[in-house]
């Protein structure tokens, strides 16, 4: 592929074999655990067992890579990818730095595993202040954070982390790789959870690690083998085929979210918005994600603004073709109870900001 190409250039192109008469456009998922081996033996290259081995798997690999801008790995969730990270930086003693309001889990693995093993671990809000990075091992960012949307410049935190010898890993969960690349702004590590808008149909789980250096991905490849935590081969293929629409869908979700930040803050009910577009940093970010987050009086009201709502599930996760909220409080996140995330669909944007007003009024109709 030219290396100027555009984004739906790239998100089309990326992870296909070369062309060869004959031979699919698209290659279809090998789905096969073994491979026929040589009589003689097995020699260094040849496929052997699919737990190391899938040639579906390495074309995602290379396509996730090519949009990122270095060699990546994939795994069967992105918190079987942010713990592959962990578990091969860190050690007992060292010191990692992670946000107090990013993905719940991660801080709940941080807190209960990491501490257990004997590592320190301290959390910084994304959009800091930071403590500082002496003696720190690892600092994990997540730009946007979820659910809050908050920005950190990943350029300017790398470059005082290097100063004292830390690595920089970035979640790139809400940006993809299409919104943000984190290796080119300074980071060490990208990790992902592909389940959100890279995949974007809601109907797989995907993580995966990106990084500079080919010895960070040699030591989270062995430990992905040795823990067993590989995406299958069918849901690698499903997401190769979802990466060819990525551009195009990123674009209507982050419209549509930008369409819905002014109709929210001009409503009455509504308390607070939260936009990436509110940061000093957002011009870091190609595109915006389609998310936007905001706060009703409380927990009923969203319950009566999602009844209200036609267009809008109540759901979990987010990224998806369709328009879904979320009300984090109800999972643990350190937000209000009337805090809701938004993940705004491909739908129409007319549509969607027409179900979002009607359905603001009628919440609106209960008592505060
Ligand atoms: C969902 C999410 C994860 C975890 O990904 P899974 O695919 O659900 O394991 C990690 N980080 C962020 C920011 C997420 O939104």
């Amino acid at each position: 592929m030219p290396m100027n190409v555009g984004d739906s250039t790239r998100c089309v192109h990326s992870g296909l074999p070369l062309a060869k008469p004959g031979d699919p456009i698209v290659p279809g998922p090998l789905l096969s655990t073994a491979y026929h081996l040589r009589p003689e033996g097995v020699e260094p290259g040849d496929d052997g067992y699919g737990r190391p081995d899938n040639p579906t798997r390495r074309l995602l690999e290379a396509a996730i890579g090519e949009l990122e801008g270095g060699p990546s790995l994939v795994f069967a969730s992105g918190q079987a990818a942010i713990t592959a990270l962990l578990m091969t930086t860190l050690k007992p003693g060292d010191t990692v730095v992670i946000p107090s309001d990013g993905y719940y889990q991660v801080r709940l693995f941080a807190s209960t595993t990491l501490a257990g093993m004997g590592i320190n671990v301290i959390e910084a809000p994304t959009a800091g202040p930071y403590p500082p990075f002496a003696g720190v091992r690892l600092v994990l960012l997540e730009s946007p954070s979820n659910p809050g949307l908050d920005l950190v410049d990943i350029g300017t935190v790398a470059t005082m982390a290097h100063a004292e010898g830390a690595l920089v890993a970035v979640d790139n969960t809400a940006a993809t790789p299409l919104g943000q690349r984190p290796l080119v702004l300074g980071a060490d590590v990208v990790v992902a959870s592909g389940t959100k808008a890279l995949a974007g149909h809601t109907d797989v789980l995907l993580g995966y690690v990106a990084a500079r250096e080919q010895s960070l991905v040699d030591g989270m490849q062995r430990w992905r083998n040795l823990s067993g935590a590989i995406p299958s081969p069918f849901d690698c293929w499903l997401v190769r085929r979802s990466l060819g629409t990525l551009a195009l869908r990123l674009r209507q979700q982050s419209a549509n979210a930008a369409a819905l930040v002014p109709v929210l803050r001009s409503h009455s009910l509504v308390e607070a918005v939260y936009h990436p577009s509110d940061s000093p940093f957002a011009s870091q970010l190609n595109i915006l994600p389609g998310l936007v987050s905001f706060e009703l009086p409380s927990a009923t009201h969203v319950a009566a603004f999602l009844k209200a709502a036609q267009l809008i599930a109540a759901a979990t996760s987010f990224g998806g073709l369709h328009t879904t909220a979320d009300r984090r409080h109800q999972w643990g996140d350190s937000v209000p109870p009337g805090f809701v995330r938004l993940s705004c669909g491909i739908e129409d944007t007319a549509d969607l900001v027409d179900d979002t007003l009607a359905a603001l009024d009628s919440a609106t109709t209960l008592s505060r």
